[in-house]
């Protein structure tokens, strides 16, 4: 089992923000580059997680625990077959991280239940062993 840091927001500037469309594309293509023979994906052994968080619902402002959902991505040991030398270099730089995969959630409670957006929290952590 391996831990991350500590939660991103509490890392403040030691924390990369990556923004949305960074994380889209993570999203849609698995954070494939172009121009590299080996799709980032085959770096990491994938998993999903979730994480207890406190949001404040901006419509009733009741405060509650909620569970997003992270992609964890944690390196592989080797890279795959067919990988050349800037492969290699971008995968000597990598790290294990993961993302977050929610970005809205519905208020808990039962007299507002509306969604909102989950903001004022990074969206993606590094991961040590
Ligand atoms: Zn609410």
């Amino acid at each position: 089992m391996f831990h991350y840091h500590v939660w991103c927001q509490l890392m403040g500037d030691g924390c990369p923000d990556i923004g949305w469309s960074r994380l889209d594309s993570v999203r849609d293509n698995g954070g494939a580059v172009p121009g590299y023979n080996v799709d980032e994906r085959a770096y990491f052994n994938e998993s999903q997680t979730a994480k207890p968080i406190t949001l404040n619902c901006p419509w009733c402002r009741t405060q509650n625990v909620y569970d997003l959902r992270w992609m964890v991505r944690k390196k592989k040991d080797r890279l795959p077959p067919g990988a050349d030398e800037r492969d290699r270099a971008r995968f000597q730089k990598s790290q294990s991280y993961m993302v977050l995969l929610d970005d809205k959630v519905a208020c808990k409670n039962l007299r507002c239940r509306k969604r909102f957006d989950i903001s004022g929290i990074k969206t993606m952590a590094y991961l040590t062993d």
